[in-house]
């Protein structure tokens, strides 16, 4: 099969602008006879919705948080990326694109991520229109911070709350529409299921997460927008409650699953410190702008320091190894992730680590207090160093941080072609739930600019163009495929009801995350991997058989919940391994040992691995289908990604 990805010809600067010109358009009174279903209210879903209402659809919009402002949008720290280059200092929608490429080991699609740099520079204007309370410098201007993979400093910020302040906006967009009765706003609501009709996405089946009612809704369109994976992974920096339901029951309706394999691991969480934890917490890389990362130069002054003969504040700067200026002079401690976090892992390997588990490495505000002051520090982290204190009973201000990589983002996920549109004709995917623009890695600060690029300045275009195609005659939501996908989602709520074994749905997760961690995480063997697969389908028919669900349907029930959500964990689990076994070279985040550089850098094989893995469904425990839509460069050149 011949994935389409619909890129417009022409240049790359032009694309774009081509492509919304060839669009059709749904003329306005035409417009309020289409129903748009959007499943997800984070920033990706929530900008969309408001969007779509704004320009005059039915829009109905579902969450599983008591409110649109509980999405896990709401968690990003550091920043969003934009090409304004207001501090003047060489930055282009050309650069933000050469370096998202760059950053992303050239496993993304030019197209795509021209068009993201290219809408960047609206986002921030819309979000200022909005209200949203960007940092400004002294004059009044928009601030600015670096982030990874970048030589110039374009990330806008709200202090450590950026992801906060922008879903506020999104949401107060979203109200508005709620108040003129554009939105239908049905939270505490899960999706299940797709309703495919003549093999078009027409609707939804939700089960209502306090009284248990199982509905169906019709729409000529559905949006999923529902976030990443990352808690596959059972700990991570996402939210409790980030899943990926919504996702992988489209998956199971036809539409494919991209490079599930890609994960990013993030360089600078709060160390694990045991099994008591369900959540880890990310400090954010906007941190790097300042702290020094480094570890002891040798392994004997470690295990001083782990054993509390040596204080940290007393090593002597001779003694450190600031790791990553070391050897990457041109980027510092702002290299992109994945590079950050190989490189931390590298240490705790040598024995270098530091902590009472030894899985850390430092960073370190030391230089940067002593060269701005405490006071210009906490204005820029205060929030940041908050946490940390509230976590660890440590001072920032007086020690160094301890961090390690930990999972933080899912650049994988369901495949889309430049409009958005998945394989099923009429769904479609925003937000980190798609995996359309970052490659193998995400540079930081991108995924807010993705999502709000999708919800705000991609999907209002390129949905009309579909449902101009399909025509405004209401969908039939007595179509018996509604009844049959209802009846489907009822008999599996009852399967995993009648579940009354003895281990909890916890404990399951907890084993798939520590196989995920231990075998497809920041190094990944062909034997690993193996092993992994036999491992996942063990624990996946064990938890069938074993697993205890307790309570009823008919009442808020987080144990059924959770149920759901570790059931489709437990084969996407596998998924992500197949993808990694047939991906042999290593690119960005997803490292096999068996193909790297002498240095120990990520090697990539362009001749036989330049292109984005589409794994189609073939029914239960069958293996999946891949097909492969070839990445095309006609404007940047393929080389080994430097940072030195
Ligand atoms: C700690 C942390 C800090 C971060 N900091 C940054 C940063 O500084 N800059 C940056 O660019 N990125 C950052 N990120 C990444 C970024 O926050 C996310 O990628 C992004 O917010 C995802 O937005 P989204 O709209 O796609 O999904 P989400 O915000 O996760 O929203 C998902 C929505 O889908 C709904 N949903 C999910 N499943 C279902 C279902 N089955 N039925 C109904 N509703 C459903 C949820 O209720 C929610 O409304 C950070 C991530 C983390 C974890």
């Amino acid at each position: 099969m011949i994935l389409d990805a619909k890129i417009p010809k022409g240049p790359l600067a032009e694309k774009w602008s081509t492509h919304k010109f060839n669009l059709k358009l749904v003329n306005p009174a035409n417009k309020r006879k289409y129903d748009v279903i959007v499943v997800g209210t984070g920033l990706a879903g929530g900008a969309a919705a408001a969007s779509l209402a704004e320009l005059g659809y039915n829009v109905k919009a579902f969450c599983f948080q008591d409110s649109p402002r509980r999405a896990h949008s709401i968690a990003a720290q550091g920043g969003i990326n934009a090409a304004k280059n207001y501090r003047n200092d060489g930055d282009s929608v050309y650069r933000l694109f050469y370096d998202t490429i760059k950053g992303g080991d050239y496993r993304a699609r030019e197209g795509n991520v021209y068009r993201l740099a290219e809408v960047s520079v609206n986002i921030i204007d819309q979000c200022v229109a909005q209200g949203v309370p960007f940092a400004r410098e002294y004059g009044g201007l928009l601030d600015n911070r670096s982030f990874g993979g970048a030589q110039v400093s374009r990330t806008f910020y709200a202090r450590g709350q950026t992801g906060q302040q922008l879903l506020l906006g999104a949401y107060s967009a979203l109200n508005r529409q709620i108040n003129a009765g554009k939105v239908k706003m049905y939270t505490r609501t899960e999706m299940l299921d797709v309703v495919i009709v003549d093999g078009k996405a027409q609707g939804i089946v939700t089960r209502n997460l306090e009284t248990g009612k199982v509905e169906t809704h019709s729409g000529h369109a559905v949006l999923l927008c529902t976030g990443g994976y990352g808690n596959v992974f059972y700990l991570s920096t996402n939210a409790m409650g980030c899943n990926v339901t919504a996702a992988w029951r489209a998956h199971k309706r036809g539409a494919f699953f991209s490079n599930p394999c890609y994960t990013q691991i993030h360089p600078t969480c709060i160390p694990v410190t045991g099994d008591h934890q369900s959540k880890l917490t990310l400090m954010s890389e906007s941190l790097r702008n300042d702290g020094r990362v480094w570890a002891p130069k040798t392994v004997e002054l470690a295990q001083k320091l782990r054993k509390g003969e040596l204080k940290v504040t007393d090593l002597k700067e001779e003694d450190r190894d600031y790791f990553l200026e070391r050897k990457y002079p041109s980027f510092g401690n702002l290299v992109p992730r994945d590079v950050a976090s190989r490189n931390g892992k590298e240490m705790v390997d040598e024995g270098r680590g530091v902590g009472s588990t030894g899985v850390a490495v430092f960073l370190d505000f030391a230089d940067a207090i002593k060269r701005l002051g405490e006071d210009a520090v906490r204005a820029k982290y205060g929030n940041l160093f908050d946490m940390y204190y509230q976590i660890t009973d440590e001072n920032p201000y007086k020690q160094p941080m301890r961090i390690y990589p930990a999972v933080h983002y899912t650049m994988g996920g369901l495949w889309v072609d430049y409009n958005l549109m998945t394989n099923v004709p009429g769904l479609y995917c925003l937000g980190e739930a798609n995996f359309s623009d970052h490659g193998a890695n995400r540079l930081g600060a991108s995924a807010l600019m993705q999502g709000l690029a999708d919800g705000y300045f991609v999907i209002p275009y390129t949905l009309g163009d579909y449902l101009a195609t399909i025509g405004p005659k209401p969908i039939d939501g007595k179509n018996p495929a509604f009844e049959k996908t209802k009846k489907e989602v009822e008999e599996r709520i009852q399967k995993l009801l009648s579940l009354r074994g003895t281990k909890t749905v916890d404990e399951y997760h907890r084993e798939l995350g520590h196989i995920m961690w231990e075998y497809c995480g920041m190094a990944r063997t062909e034997e690993g991997l193996k092993k992994a697969k036999g491992l996942i389908q063990t624990l996946r028919a064990d938890f069938w058989k074993n697993a205890i669900v307790l309570g009823e349907n008919e009442e808020l029930n987080q144990s059924l919940e959770k149920a759901g959500r570790v059931a489709d964990f437990l084969e996407l689990g596998e998924l992500m391994v197949d993808d990694a076994l047939m991906r042999k070279e290593s690119c960005g985040g997803h490292f096999r040992v068996e193909s790297q550089t002498p240095e120990g850098e990520a090697l990539r094989d362009d001749e036989h691995f330049a292109f984005v893995s589409a794994w189609e469904y073939k029914g239960d425990n069958q293996p999946e289908e891949l097909h492969k839509e070839e990445l095309v460069f006609e404007n940047v050149h393929l080389t080994q990604r430097s940072y030195k």
